[in-house]
């Protein structure tokens, strides 16, 4: 998880500065260990890419733009303008006069174009003054501004970035942020990659290959989400070509739901003399194009001049007709109605609470400058009508603004607040096509949206005048990603806001450690709605401790006292809301006789029993099998299931209250597109008396009737091998408590916990945020965890355990000299096997890197497995996660 306040690459004091990237982002090294150099060479593996570079070149007599970097050297940095400081001769090799120790150097990243080319080129450039003349002759300095290049990246290795000549024909369309064809290796075909600087090179590099071709008509990105890309593949180490793939979804790479059209004009020296000599079928073709007096299709001018295709192709090879081949969307895209689930949409008088706010937020807005601000509001606060109202003032100066949710928050409700209130809200969501995301994504370009509403992925909408950024339910772990590039979308706002001057809007009811340590280091700005709207109270928590026995009711999962509340809450024609975070039916299977429990063959966890369809499944990797009806091991004809998921309670629940009508929600029944929406709006009008599930239910719904919440065990995730297992229990507890209510009927919440007096639990049911962090810093600063240190996490996985671990050991062994050459405090914990110790098939060793500085983690890494390469034959893989979120 981001650490807000020991950002290395932009400390708010450097408010609305432009974004800074350290320098080693732009240098000769990627995290893949691919050299800076050109022509690239045609081999996957990155060694022999080098070597094979470097045979040919000197075939060719060329010398390698940039060789590989010396083990223990440091990638180049250079001055922050090379072409004016550095005449040939003055270029250096010497370490520490052209290539200083690189400590996260801050640099400023509008200067990346030029920066790249400086750093690329770094050491490749002092190679070549050894092979052209250090006094070029005069013919030479002449041309040598002539010379234009692209630094191009690629999302498969090897990744580049690598530097081409841009030939006459694409000076004038080739820009950063466009996809380009160029020759890579021996392949036939040019290899798409990303154009991430365009710069002036020198006569030596007439020498490079071509770029072949422009892919896009304009670019993709604009230069501060290149910026952002740059940023992100040096922060998160991952190559910049996946990061691009990203952050442009694949709908809008392949231009899903377009086509190409050809249309013709006529050509420009096209004379009525020559028409008049021309047979008459093409005569008439030639006559309503020019009359027509814009571009037509062939279809069009087949009708038009009542003809054949036939003499519209001859005049097209007579070049007397000119094509332009056009990419347009199709017309019969369906774009799904976006509807609201029945609430009743009004503008509110604010309530002073929430006056004061957007004073403050609209304040930070006018000033111009990237700020984070935390809005802490209890639930039920309406913080949702802040960020509309902020917005409004946004859009009221022509801006625009992203709002991103957890992705099961993306409710009608949500949606309908938005868009009751904009003329133009793109809400993007995971259940998309292909082209109505593209559709989407070319409108939000183009400017014509004022709101984006999306999960994490919206942080990369591109929009052209955005003036504020809004995370709400910022503390939620769905704004990480699991898979690379393993971004927060909280880390990339930031970087986002503060290199376009506006603000961050965070918003939470029970605020991340991150975004509160920020509010106290002096990072983000504090505002607080301490009281729900129109005087609402908190509703009153009740705990009830499952170790008395007389509250367990006979083994069941609903106890005696929320037994009791739930058919009050009915008798009142009140709703209800019991959260229970384990889908599936029992989550053990287990043989009563040999003790055998049923797991996954590639997992090695318990499988969880589903009912519907008797499936014993893996929920680590889908893993799926018949429920086993006698025990696998030993025969015994009686196997038990234990654990306890929503699908057991739904059952119970429906014994216990036969006249209720009872919906369950969770990844299970939520399955098919539209369910959601389906169970909410049942549950809005009052078809549905209790809503049963996992943590789906706890977020964000505003449901006024809901008089009960009931938690069927507290402790669930309190018990997990993670340091943010407390925090976690107070969020969900305190979030799904902040359901009820909501209305003019109060709510009340009963918490079933087996350990009463923990401190998250007991916090939580107190409504006391500020306890809870308080006793909860306390705990991380004793480990200097996050938010107070930086935490990074690599996992080594491979099919053989000794393999995987050797090369686990091989990483400790580069970590801890990286970590003394830099003389940097770093612990470093492990390798030792993850909690969960084979996934899929593989099994998992873990290092721990720990700092009080991000960057010197980053950097220690960086510097570890720059060049660390492991046999493709053992298929070990190490994967690099950056704040992680998930230590499993
Ligand atoms: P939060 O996100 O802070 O939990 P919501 O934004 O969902 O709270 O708002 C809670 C409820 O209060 C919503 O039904 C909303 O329509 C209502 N509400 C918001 N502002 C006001 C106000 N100023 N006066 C009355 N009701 C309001
Ligand atoms: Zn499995």
């Amino acid at each position: 998880m981001s650490t807000l306040d020991s950002l290395p690459i932009l400390p708010d004091d450097l408010q609305g500065a432009s974004l800074v990237v350290p320098s080693s982002a732009s240098s000769s090294t990627t995290p893949a260990g691919n050299p800076v150099s050109s022509p690239p060479a045609p081999f996957p593996d990155d060694s022999d890419a080098r070597r094979a570079s470097r045979e040919k070149d000197a075939e060719s007599g060329q010398k390698p733009t940039s060789p590989a970097q010396p083990a223990g050297s440091w990638p180049g940095r250079r001055g922050p303008n090379k072409r004016d400081s550095q005449s040939p001769t003055s270029r250096s090799t010497e370490p520490g006069k052209s290539r200083d120790v690189v400590r996260e150097t801050e640099l400023p990243l509008a200067a990346f174009e030029l920066e790249s080319s400086s750093a690329e080129s770094g050491t490749g450039e002092a190679s070549q003054t050894e092979l052209f003349e250090t006094n070029p002759p005069p013919w030479e300095l002449a041309v040598e501004d002539d010379v234009l290049l692209a630094s191009i990246v690629f999302s498969r290795s090897p990744h580049g970035p690598y530097d081409y000549r841009i030939p006459d024909s694409l000076r004038e369309e080739l820009k950063p942020g466009m996809r380009v064809g160029v020759p890579l290796g021996h392949r036939k075909k040019p290899t798409p990659g990303w154009c991430v600087a365009v710069k002036e090179g020198k006569a030596a590099h007439r020498k490079l290959r071509d770029v072949a071709e422009c892919i896009d008509e304009s670019p993709l990105c604009d230069a501060s989400l290149v910026r952002l890309v740059m940023w992100m593949a040096h922060y998160y180490q991952v190559p910049a070509g996946q990061v691009f793939d990203t952050l442009i979804p694949s709908s809008v790479r392949s231009a899903a739901g377009t086509k190409q059209t050809t249309y013709f004009t006529p050509a420009k020296e096209v004379t009525d003399t020559v028409i008049d000599k021309l047979p008459a079928k093409q005569q008439a073709v030639m006559r309503h194009l020019v009359s027509a007096n814009r571009s037509m299709t062939s279809a069009e001018l087949a009708v038009a001049a009542s003809c054949t295709e036939d003499p519209i192709r001859r005049l097209k090879k007579k070049g007397l007709i000119v094509p332009e081949v056009r990419r347009e969307m199709h017309s019969g895209i369906r774009i799904l109605a976006q509807t609201n689930d029945g609430e009743a949409d009004r503008t509110h008088e604010l309530t002073e609470q929430q006056t004061a706010a957007l004073e403050r937020i609209n304040v930070a807005v006018d000033s111009g400058r990237g700020r984070t601000l935390l809005l802490h509001g209890v639930t039920g606060s309406g913080k949702t009508e802040v960020y509309i109202r902020a917005i409004e003032h946004v859009v009221s100066q022509a801006g625009s603004a992203i709002v991103m949710v957890p992705e099961i928050s993306l409710t009608p409700q949500t949606r309908g607040r938005f868009e009751s209130r904009f003329p133009s809200v793109a809400v993007l969501h995971s259940q998309m096509s292909p082209s109505e995301r593209h559709f989407h994504w070319q409108r939000i370009r183009r400017g014509e949206v004022q709101v984006v509403i999306g999960p994490r992925s919206a942080v990369f909408a591109p929009l052209p005048n955005l003036g504020l950024i809004v995370l709400d339910e910022e503390h939620d772990t769905s704004f990480k990603q699991d898979s690379q590039p393993r971004y927060h979308a909280r880390k990339v706002a930031h970087a986002r806001a503060m290199s376009l001057g506006i603000p961050l809007l965070l918003g939470s009811a029970t605020p991340s450690m991150e975004a509160w340590h920020a509010t106290q280091s002096g990072h983000a700005e504090l505002i607080s709605m301490p009281d729900r709207v129109a005087g609402r109270p908190m509703p009153d928590v009740q705990l009830v401790d499952l170790r008395v026995r007389d509250d367990r009711a006979g083994g069941g999962a609903i106890s005696r006292p929320l037994k009791q509340a739930v058919d009050e809450t009915l008798r009142e024609k009140g709703q209800a809301i019991l959260l229970l975070n384990r889908r599936g039916f029992a989550t053990t299977i287990q043989c009563p006789a040999c003790g055998h429990v049923v797991a996954c063959p590639d997992c090695d966890m318990p499988l969880t029993h589903h009912r519907d369809g008797g499936k014993a499944m893996c929920h680590y990797c889908d893993y799926t099998i018949g429920t086993p009806p006698w025990c696998p091991a030993c025969r015994f004809d009686g196997i038990r299931y234990g654990g306890l998921g929503t699908q057991k309670l739904e059952v119970e629940a429906k014994a216990k209250f036969p006249d209720a009508k009872i919906a369950r929600m969770d990844g299970d029944t939520m399955k098919r597109p539209g369910s959601h929406q389906r169970v909410l709006s049942e549950f809005r009008s009052g078809e549905i008396d209790i809503l049963l599930g996992t943590q789906m239910i706890a977020k964000g719904l505003d449901f006024p009737n809901v008089l009960l919440v009931g938690v069927i065990n507290a402790d669930s995730a309190l018990h997990f091998p993670d340091f943010r297992a407390a925090e976690r229990t107070f969020q969900l507890v305190t979030q799904v408590a902040g359901r009820t209510g909501r209305g003019d009927r109060g709510g009340r919440v009963i918490v079933q916990t087996f350990t009463p007096e923990h401190p998250a639990i007991q916090a939580a049911s107190r409504h006391d945020y500020f306890k809870f962090v308080e006793e909860e810093m306390v705990n991380r600063r004793k480990f200097n965890y996050p938010p107070l240190g930086s935490v990074a996490r690599i996992i080594i996985r491979g099919p053989v355990e000794e393999k995987t671990e050797d090369v686990a050991d091989s990483i400790l062994a580069r970590l801890e000299s990286a970590r003394d050459l830099l003389k940097s405090e770093v612990r470093i914990l492990g390798p030792a096997p993850p909690p969960i110790v084979r996934l899929r098939g593989k099994y998992r060793f873990h290092l721990l890197l720990q700092a009080t500085d991000s960057a010197v983690v980053g950097e220690v890494i960086r510097r570890a497995l720059a060049d660390f390469k492991t046999d493709p034959k053992e298929e070990i893989e190490y994967l690099i996660d950056i704040d992680p979120v998930n230590l499993l």
